[in-house]
This record gives structure tokens, C-alpha cells and sequence, in this order.
């Protein structure tokens, strides 16, 4: 009978109440009229009463059938959250009679009325992606409830329900032909039995108590706060309270998940984490949880099909049903076991790591042979240069390997470098699952554990044992399908190629590889053949990142911070792309220095040969260093006739700060507000920059004169007109300085304000500026350190911007691709005037290695066309940028130019209120769809966006289109 009343009651309609008529209830029972509006739901009839007076609520009408024992349950329930717990639930209202549960006829229809608070806020359940911060809030929120209901009882929870796991089994089965087509159907069952068959054993140790069953996205109501991050408000809808295995709460959450988890079930891992950090999970329960969130999968979509097929119109069960679909597509697109190993790993157990078995050889004839392990990871030697992009590239190393030692194999573990994929947001698949080998012809392949033998559909010869099964292609074998084979029998031959793979889940059919991600469970499931194989294949475990930040942390000084909480250890990098260790590659959108690009041999050729000749310093006599220089000049404006060679930009800004003070007898600088110039103590002087140094306003040196930033964006006056506003500013200055008798040493800042995203200065402000410097004896110094070299596309140097020259030019950063290298260019009378303080002498500025990488990097710089590039993919960067301000309100602006740009995220484009922490966000977010990118500005609210000038449009594009669909999920 049971199973009657819970079939009948998953089929019955929402009650016939009108708006009318439930207002009619309202003034008649409670006294209250106001406005109302249908809420959608499965079964009850809700409505939202606001009373306009500031007052809302939610009347709930069900069905009369319902038992008033459960309602009153319900109740009781909410009333002990609220006095055992800080979930905020809604309160209970009682009718103008005192009760809070009223049993009426409405309309010829028996029905049970309430009234509950209106909780303010929203559901997420229309977002698509539901971010970290969301994702482990719901899942502590149920965490939170089962702790407080654990001690929760009533007579009203032993309830017979649909969603109750425990009667999933018996309700698909019933359910099941409500489906049409058969191929689903099947689908569905064969989903439901393997879920049971899990379950079963683990059932007697599931602890059972009172359980809220409906904490997903639609129950729970958030809020944005005015950072546009949710917050967690309440939950609501208690309807599915009931006693029954407490690991099913969770298990509806995450069920619920995987609708926003586009596409990866794992997504739910953050999620069961941060449930079990609150309310611990007894191994069982996590064993329980994946084949519990399958049947609800199967549940979800039978239910929803059901109500669908009674309430053809009902558009809110309509608008379900797609929604139940992908569910169950997302539960069951990856094997039960696999799950199981993920999440049992995802809490910190230890997975078996190896297959601790005997084997016999499965390749007796090459026993004792030396076979030549090839390493194919990512910092194999076998690779530069991008070679690994080349097709089968894996496959012909290992031949060749096989040609000169006569036996090769790939490595079990490794993370194969060949397989990552750039300016993609998808996880690659490069954990190996396997072992290739290549082996003489005619060698015959025994089986190493008694089995069937069965030709699989992908080309596999396959042993099926008890518990294991082993996967093999490249082997010839004159055995049908079903073969008994003993250990030791000869099962065929092989010769070239031979694939192995085993698996200790024999139904399961494992892929090849894995994503990094997951490949902590694959390698549960799948362990290392080398037990049968009679030779260590196994690739090295990589050191763990975590620990080795942890390292970091405790010896390299803290001041010197480090990009992300959890950043990826990154050893290798091509082009403009960097890649982890597990083979990932990121877009990499910071990195001004590398301007060639990651990994260029010619550095690598030019470094080698010139320390293999020698590396001496500046005082010995070489051609490099006057080629350099000399190359160096031909860059600059006519008239600049000196360099001097540095390692750094701080080193370049403080030379040009004496040479200042040696040229104009001076001391006194003019800096800019909110710039950046160096490190050492006359650089960190001049730098203001509040993001870089929050002190930084309140500790300059008395020597040290910092103008207002002329910001066009976010400056007091703005637009082209505001340069006269901004010279205010210097002249008052000036004047003062004049007034006390100070001689003025000089002026520096960037000729494009790089600090604040790329912002073009105002129109004339440096030719206004560079005048009255130089009027009152000053030098000018444009720090090119960031925006020189070619990066803005248009221009070579920022100055030319203005139409102005400076009388000293300093560089770093990209002239030595990431080698320390730096400049001071500036006219031979500024240069001379500094003999009069001594000689200039830095031990490895214009090395013979530096002078030749200098020079490289400008050859190749020419070569490959980069300037050319800034210009043309930097062009159709800025124009992509500048599309974002119509398409999302976050977007203020779009700065720069060339392959030095920023896009400017502001609250509100009137009051220009930085959107700080939806930058962070979504600097956050970028990294996990495979892009580095940070924040730069006073407000960390710019994205500062300067790529190796190797950036294609493909990846412009994947950058674009990424920072749109993170911008998109903020504002949604
Ligand atoms: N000037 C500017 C404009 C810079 O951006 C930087 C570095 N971010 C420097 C000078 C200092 O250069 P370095 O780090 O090579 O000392």
C-alpha cells in the first residue's frame, strides 16, 4: 500500500485555487489584502501577498489529501532551526483564529492553508554557472541543517514520499513507462539498477534523522550585495521534510548541481568538501552519496515526465524537465566507480595507488631486457621549441627511442605535454592511463591472470578477469570472443605498438588519458600494468604545488607576493601560453617582459653560445657592447647619443633620478600620483602608487613632488579638454619651489600612464609640462619601461603620443625578453655631467650575454614581425574590448593601445564606482577557464592587460569571449 499512496500523491495536481479566491482566504482568515502573484511550484499552490505597507508573505495552499500531521511537522521544524541554529528560515503566521495550519473548502476543494514569511532575495536556480563562494554556501547551509535537525523528531516525519531514496527503486520501476522512447529507457533503468546495487550493502550503516530534502538552488534565496557577490538570505519550502538517510540531503544538493556543472560531474567535489568539513561523512554515506545522486537523477526526470504528462500547460514543470535531463546526463556520464574514488579522494582519503598483485609476464620473451622508459612529460628534454605540437609526436619519440635501445615505453602517470591544448577553457585530457611500448616483431603476449578473452568495439583485445581486466591494442590474437585463457596461456602477438592498460572495474571502459582532475580517481580505477609488464613504467609523481608553496612561504620573503591563493606551478611556457605541471595551459595576459614569447630558442641559442664563450662585464673591451649600444641609439630620437647599460627598471629609474641631480645641480623631482617607478629607495621615492605601497602617500621624502594624475578616465577633470586643469597642478609646483629657492632637478613619469590601464595622458600635457620643466632648469625622463619597445603598436615609444622628446629614456622589461636587462638612453651632456660624482660602473649591466640577448630580442622583435603584430591583432583587441561597454554595464572603458590595454570596471558609469571585488572575481574566474589576468589601478579595478607581443587573434578572441561570459554571470 505504501507505494500506491506515494505513486498517487506524485501525481497529483497543484490544488484549483485563483488569485481571487486565495485573496478571498486572506481577508477572511488573516485580515491582510494586498497585491498578490502565482509562485511556481510542483505540487502546492503558492502565492506572494505584498500588503504594501512593507510587509510580505507567502500563502501556501496543498491539496486536501496531504495529512496535517506532516504539515504540522514541517512547522515544528521550522520553529527548531530557528531557535537551534543561524539558518534563517521563514516564520510561521498564524490565522485571525490563532491556529497556523487551517484545514478549508475552497472553491468545492479541501485544502490545508499557511502563511509564511517572505524571505527577500532570489534563486540562483536561472544562473547558469554558480561560482565557488555559491556552490560551497549551499552546501554548508545543509551541512548546517542536518546538524541542527539531527536532533530534530515528530510524529509528521514518518512520511511516505516520492523523493525519498528508499523508495527510488520501487518508484522508477513504477514510473519507468511514462517514458516513450525505449533507448531512454533503458538508459534510466540500467542507471536506477546500478545505483541500487551500490547502495545496497551500505545501506544498514546510513545513519537516518530528520532532513530538509530540497536545499538546492530554488529553495535557498540569495542576495547580491553591492560587491554583485550572492549572500546567502534563507531557506524556504520545507514540503520534503522527512526522516529518512541523512546522506540524501546532500545528495539532493548536489543532484541539484550538476545542472550549473557544464558538463563536469566532479564540479560537486567543492561542494561535498565543504559539507564534510562541517558535519562529517562516515564512509559509508560518501560511498552512498554518487549512486544516491544518480537515483535522483532518474527520480527527477521520471517525476518531472509524469507531472508533464497531467499538466501538459503547467509551463514551470515544462521549463524542469530539460533541466532533469541534463541532470541525469551530467550523473551518468562518467562511471559510478570512478565517482566514488573522486569523492572519497576529494575528503583526503588515500586511494590504493597500485595494483598489488602477482602477475605472470605478460612479455616473457623480453624478461630481463632493458627497455628504455621515454619521457614525454612536461619538462621532457625531448622537447623545445613547441615540437610537442606536431602530430603523433608521443608516438614517433617513442619509435625512435625503440630504434636505438631496441625496447621503448611511455611512462604510466605522466602528465604527456603534447596533449594540452592552448586558449582553451577545457581541462586537457593528459594524464596517461597506460603504457605504450614498442617492441620487435613476433613478440607473443601471454595472459597474466586467468580470464575471457573479448574483442572490444574501439579495437581492443581485452582479458576479462574476476576483478581486473586488461586492455590491450597492437595485438594479434587468433581467439574469438570468449575464450578461457590460464595464467601463461599465449594469447597472440604483437610487434610496434602495444597499448596496456588495466582496470580494476572490469564493466568500465576507461579512456586512455584523464584530465588532471580527475586523475586521482582514474588511477583508483586503473593502476600501473608494471606488475605484468616486469619493469617500472611509472612516470615520477610530480612535487605536490601546495607543499611547494608552503616551502616558498617559509623561506623567500613574504614582501614578495605571489599571483592566486593556490597558484599552479608553472615550469614551462611557449609562446604566449604557460603550462603547469599537470600539463595545462594558460593564456598568459601579464607578461610584458617575455615580449617573443615563452621559451624562444634563440634565446636559449644566444644565452648558451655567449656563456660558452665567456661573460665578463662593461670594463673589458667587446664588440657586443658597442653593437648594442649603437642599436640602442638607432631607436632613439636624433640627438640622443648616450646609452647606459642596467639590469632592471629600478636601476634605469635611478640612474636617470642622478643623472637629473648631477645635470641640473638639483634635487628636487616632480613625480606623478598613482605611478610606479622602482624598488630602491630614490625609485620607491617617486612611486605613489597606493595599490603597490598603501603608505605611499604619507612617506615621501621632502625632495620628492608628486603632480595630481592626469587620469582623463577618473581624474577630477576629464576627457581632452582637462589638460589645463592637470598643468595647474605643475605649476603649482613649480611655484612653490621657486618661492623656497629650490632648484629643480627634473621631471618623470610614464608618456602613457600605465599604472592605470594604459590611460592615455591628456593632449599637450607633456610638450606643456616638458616646457616648464625645462624652463626652470630641470631634466625630463620618460619612464618607457612598461609601454616602450614597440608594445603600444602605433607608437615605438609612449612619448611620441604627445609629439614630445625627452631628454632621458629608460627601459627595462621586454628589452631582455625576462633576462635582466635595462637602459638609460639621454644626451651625451646630461650623460658627462655625472663624472663629476665618479665613474658609473654595474657589474653585469651590458654583459656580453645581456648585450647579446639585446640584441636578439630586437632581431627577432623584426624578424617575426611583432611590431607589426601589436598593431594589427592589438588594433582588434582594442575594438573587441571597446564592443564589451555596449554588451555589459561593468564594463566603464576600454584603455590603450597596441598590446598594452585596460578595461576599466566600474559599479556605475556616472559616480565611476570602482568594481574592485568583481574584478577580483573575475580575475578569479578567468584562471580557471585557463587565463592569467590581474587587477592593476589604485583600485585594483582595471584589467591590465599586456601579453607577449606574440598574442594571436585566436587567442584575443578566447580572451575576449571569456572575460564577456564571467562579466555576463556577474550581472546575471
Ligand atoms: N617603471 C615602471 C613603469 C614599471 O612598471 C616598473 C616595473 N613594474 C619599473 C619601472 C621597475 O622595473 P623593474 O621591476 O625591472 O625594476
Amino acid at each position: 500500500m505504501p507505494l500506491a499512496t506515494l505513486i498517487r500523491r506524485s501525481s497529483l495536481p497543484c490544488p484549483a485555487i485563483s488569485p481571487a479566491q486565495a485573496a478571498e482566504v486572506l481577508v477572511a482568515h488573516y485580515g491582510l489584502t494586498g497585491s498578490l502573484k502565482e509562485l511556481g511550484s510542483h505540487q502546492d499552490r503558492n502565492f506572494l501577498l505584498d500588503t504594501g505597507d512593507g510587509r510580505r508573505f507567502v500563502l501556501k495552499i496543498c491539496h486536501g489529501d496531504y495529512s496535517t500531521v506532516e504539515l504540522k511537522a514541517q512547522h515544528a521544524a521550522l520553529r527548531h532551526l530557528a531557535s537551534h541554529s543561524d539558518v534563517r528560515v521563514p516564520a510561521v503566521m498564524h490565522a485571525l483564529n490563532g491556529k497556523d495550519l487551517l484545514s478549508l473548502e475552497v472553491g468545492g476543494h479541501g485544502v490545508h492553508v499557511r502563511l509564511l514569511e517572505f524571505i527577500d532575495g532570489q534563486s540562483l536556480a536561472h544562473l547558469e554557472h554558480l561560482s565557488r563562494q555559491v556552490v560551497t554556501g549551499l552546501a554548508e547551509l545543509c551541512a548546517r541543517v542536518d546538524v541542527a535537525l539531527a536532533d530534530f523528531a515528530h510524529p509528521g516525519l514518518e512520511r511516505i514520499l516520492q523523493w525519498d531514496p528508499r523508495h527510488a527503486s520501487a518508484l522508477v520501476k513504477h514510473l519507468l513507462p511514462v517514458i516513450e522512447s525505449a533507448d531512454e529507457r533503458a538508459c534510466i533503468s540500467k542507471a536506477a539498477e546500478e545505483a541500487q546495487r551500490r547502495l545496497l550493502p551500505l545501506i544498514a550503516a546510513l545513519p537516518v534523522q530528520a532532513i530538509h530534502m530540497d536545499i538546492t538552488e530554488y529553495n535557498v534565496v540569495w542576495s547580491r550585495d553591492n560587491h554583485a557577490m550572492w549572500q546567502l538570505q534563507g531557506l524556504i519550502d520545507f514540503g520534503d521534510l522527512v526522516s529518512t538517510w541523512r546522506i540524501a540531503d546532500l545528495s539532493v544538493t548536489c543532484a541539484a548541481l550538476l545542472h550549473h556543472a557544464d558538463g563536469d560531474p566532479l564540479y560537486i567535489l567543492q561542494a561535498i568538501q565543504a559539507y564534510h568539513a562541517i558535519n562529517p561523512l562516515r564512509p559509508e554515506e560518501l560511498k552512498a552519496l554518487w549512486p544516491l545522486i544518480v537515483a535522483r537523477s532518474t527520480v527527477l526526470v521520471l517525476s518531472s515526465e509524469q507531472q508533464a504528462s497531467i499538466e501538459p500547460d503547467n509551463v514551470y514543470i515544462q521549463a524542469n524537465l530539460a533541466s532533469e535531463w541534463n541532470i541525469f546526463d551530467v550523473a551518468t556520464s562518467v562511471p559510478m566507480a570512478l565517482m566514488e574514488a573522486a569523492i572519497l579522494d576529494a575528503v583526503g582519503w588515500r586511494l590504493p595507488q597500485s595494483c598489488d598483485r602477482d602477475f605472470l609476464p605478460l612479455l616473457p620473451g623480453l624478461v630481463g631486457q632493458t627497455v628504455k622508459a621515454v619521457d614525454l612529460g612536461v619538462l621532457s628534454e625531448l622537447f623545445e621549441a613547441g615540437n610537442w605540437e606536431q602530430d603523433e609526436v608521443d608516438e614517433r619519440l617513442l619509435k625512435t627511442a625503440a630504434q636505438a635501445h631496441g625496447l621503448a615505453a611511455s611512462r604510466y602517470g605522466e602528465y604527456r605535454l603534447s596533449r594540452t591544448l592552448t586558449d582553451s577553457a577545457r581541462e586537457p585530457e593528459t594524464f596517461a592511463l597506460h603504457v605504450e611500448l614498442q617492441m620487435p616483431h613476433g613478440t607473443a603476449v601471454h595472459a597474466p591472470f586467468p580470464g575471457a578473452l573479448r574483442h572490444t568495439a574501439d579495437g581492443a583485445l581485452m582479458l576479462m578477469g574476476e576483478d581486473l581486466a586488461l586492455r590491450m591494442w597492437g595485438v594479434r590474437s587468433d581467439f574469438d570472443s570468449g575464450v578461457e585463457l590460464g595464467a601463461g596461456d599465449v594469447l597472440g602477438q604483437g610487434g610496434g605498438s602495444l597499448i596496456v592498460q588495466l582496470c580494476a572495474e572490469p564493466e568500465v571502459s576507461p579512456p586512455l588519458f584523464s584530465t588532471p582532475s580527475r586523475a586521482a580517481a582514474w588511477r583508483a580505477l586503473c593502476p600501473s600494468p608494471k606488475g605484468l609488464l616486469g619493469f617500472d613504467c611509472d612516470a615520477p609523481v610530480p612535487a605536490n604545488s601546495a607543499d611547494l608553496l608552503a616551502r616558498r612561504d617559509a623561506s623567500f620573503a613574504r614582501s614578495q607576493k605571489h599571483y592566486y591563493q593556490a597558484p599552479p606551478q608553472i615550469e614551462r611556457g611557449w609562446r604566449n601560453h604557460l603550462i603547469d605541471m599537470q600539463g595545462r595551459s594558460y593564456l598568459d595576459m601579464l607578461n610584458n617582459v617575455a615580449v617573443l614569447g615563452h621559451g624562444h630558442p634563440r634565446m636559449a641559442q644566444v644565452a648558451a653560445r655567449q656563456w660558452s664563450l665567456l661573460n665578463t662585464n662593461s670594463r673589458f673591451h667587446y664588440e657586443a657592447i658597442a653593437e648594442f649600444s649603437e642599436r640602442l641609439l638607432t631607436l632613439a630620437p636624433v640627438g640622443m647619443d648616450r646609452v647606459f647599460l642596467v639590469n632592471s627598471g629600478t636601476e634605469a629609474n635611478d640612474l636617470a633620478i642622478r643623472l637629473a641631480w648631477a645635470y641640473s645641480g638639483g634635487r628636487d623631482v616632480l613625480s606623478v600620483l598613482e605611478a610606479y617607478h622602482g624598488w630602491s629607495v630614490a625609485t620607491d621615492a617617486i612611486s605613489t602608487s597606493i595599490a603597490d605601497n598603501p603608505q605611499a602617500l604619507s612617506t615621501r621624502p621632502d625632495w620628492v613632488h608628486p603632480v595630481v594624475a592626469p587620469n582623463t578616465y577618473r581624474g577630477e577633470a576629464r576627457g581632452a579638454d582637462s589638460t589645463p586643469f592637470y598643468l595647474k597642478s605643475v605649476d603649482a609646483h613649480l611655484a612653490r619651489l621657486a618661492e623656497q629657492g629650490r632648484q629643480l632637478a627634473g621631471f618623470i613619469c610614464e608618456p602613457v600612464y600605465g599604472n592605470a590601464g594604459g590611460i592615455s595622458l591628456p593632449p599637450g600635457y607633456l610638450r606643456e609640462v616638458y616646457q616648464k620643466v625645462r624652463a626652470k632648469g630641470g631634466v625630463c625622463i620618460a619612464d618607457e619601461v612598461q609601454v616602450g619597445y614597440g608594445r603600444l603598436g602605433h607608437y615605438f615609444w609612449g612619448f611620441e603620443e604627445q609629439g614630445v622628446v625627452p631628454d632621458i629614456i629608460t627601459m627595462a622589461k621586454g628589452m631582455g625578453n625576462g633576462h635582466p636587462l635595462g637602459a638609460v638612453i639621454t644626451r651625451r651632456g646630461i650623460a658627462e655631467a655625472l663624472e663629476a660624482e665618479g665613474y658609473f660602473f654595474s657589474s653585469s649591466g651590458g654583459s656580453p650575454v645581456s648585450c647579446q640577448i639585446g640584441m636578439a630580442v630586437l632581431d627577432v622583435m623584426e624578424e617575426e614581425k611583432l611590431w607589426e603584430n601589436a598593431q594589427v591583432v592589438g588594433g582588434y583587441f582594442k575594438e573587441r574590448l571597446l564592443a564589451l561597454i555596449d554588451k555589459h554595464s561593468l564594463v566603464g572603458a576600454a584603455h590603450g593601445s597596441g598590446f598594452y590595454l585596460g578595461l576599466e570596471l566600474v559599479r556605475n558609469r556616472q559616480t565611476l564606482e570602482p568594481a574592485s571585488e568583481e574584478t577580483a572575481y573575475l580575475c578569479d574566474r578567468l584562471r580557471e577557464l585557463g587565463i592569467f589576468m590581474q587587477p592593476t589601478g589604485d583600485y585594483l579595478n582595471i584589467l591590465k592587460i599586456k601579453p607577449p607581443m606574440v598574442t594571436t587573434q585566436r587567442s584575443v578572441d578566447f580572451f575576449v569571449d571569456n572575460v564577456s561570459k564571467v562579466l555576463s554571470e556577474l550581472e546575471g
